[in-house]
């Protein structure tokens, strides 16, 4: 048993050097990637349910190691968190999303939105309200071209004082740029901080919207947060739409804006620039 024990230890200890280095080897290489330009930003498109006919996009990053491999922000993410490298990150996906709205403007196609991903950390931790304010004083762009996504842990921001998520979001509004909960029903006491922060935009999670299912896979749940979003005055998008039964589905329970691979997956800026000079010419 004694051996088992040691063994038990040894494994454990292991593993966390595996962890550590890969933590480690990621924080390294972020470092350089921000340095070298090696992010991307792709770009998914929005659209109204009933016509497939585009709005705006998400805008969502990707570490370009190589020709051929992409890292998802799912495996970087985190260690940005963890390290504050997520505040200059987030700052370039800011500049760049602000770059893309500029290119649209002069190509005339700019009834578009972006939409961007801020994480809890980010808002806290830097001048990210600041960094906006400036950026959109400085090229003209419209605010109502962008919206911020956040997740509901933003919300609670229990790490801090509870109301600098408020005020921080507040001043979003005030700057005339959309604030959008992010993966909604997936965290914790909704209900109570979507009364207390107002929001513009509640988005579905694609947990709710698909699954194995040709259909939806939680369809109570996209119908009750079809209903509270209504009833506080909120827009809801559903993301995560892979087949004709979900979206059929989600018009029958009068969910009107949604997202997800049934008409596109995540783009590069080339490929969402010709997707918008399709539309225009049709
Ligand atoms: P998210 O904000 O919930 O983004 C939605 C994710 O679902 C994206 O994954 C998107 O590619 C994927 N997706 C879209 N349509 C479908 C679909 O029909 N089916 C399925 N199965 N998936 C779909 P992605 O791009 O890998 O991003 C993962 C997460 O990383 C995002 O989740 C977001 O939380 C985070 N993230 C991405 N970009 C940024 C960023 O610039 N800043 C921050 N802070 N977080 C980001
Ligand atoms: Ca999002
Ligand atoms: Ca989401
Ligand atoms: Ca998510």
């Amino acid at each position: 048993a004694k051996r088992n024990g040691a063994n038990r230890v040894q494994c454990f200890t292991s593993r966390l050097q595996v962890d550590l280095e890969k933590h480690l080897n990621i924080e390294k290489g972020l470092r350089h990637a921000l340095q070298n330009d090696q992010f991307e930003l792709y770009l998914q498109p929005k659209w109204w349910l009933s016509t497939r006919q585009i709005y705006g996009f998400e805008a969502l990053i990707r570490w370009r190691l190589d020709a051929d491999h992409l890292v998802s922000p799912a495996d970087f993410i985190p260690v940005a968190e963890k390290t504050g490298l997520i505040v200059p990150m987030g700052e370039w996906v800011l500049r760049t999303a602000i770059e893309y709205l500029q290119t649209w403007r002069r190509l005339g196609l700019d009834k578009q939105f972006i939409a961007l991903n801020v994480s809890p950390l980010q808002l806290r931790a830097g001048c990210f309200v600041e960094y906006l304010a400036d950026l959109l004083n400085k090229t003209g762009i419209s605010p109502d071209l962008l919206e911020v996504e956040i997740t509901e842990e933003t919300l609670l921001d229990p790490y801090s004082d509870d109301y600098k998520a408020q005020k921080d979001l507040g001043r979003i509004r005030e700057l005339g740029v959309g604030v959008a909960i992010d993966d909604f029903g997936t965290g914790y006491s909704s209900l109570k901080y979507l009364r207390q922060f107002p929001v513009d935009v509640v988005k579905i999670d694609k947990s709710f919207v698909s699954a194995e299912a040709e259909g939806l896979a939680e369809p109570e749940i996209c119908r009750a947060v079809v209903t509270m979003a209504d009833s506080l005055g909120m827009s809801v998008v559903a993301e995560g739409i892979e087949t004709d039964k979900q979206l059929e589905e989600l018009i029958a329970i009068g969910c009107s804006k949604g997202q997800g691979y049934l008409v596109s997956r995540p783009v590069s800026f080339k490929d969402a620039t010709e997707i918008l000079r399709a539309a225009a010419d049709s």
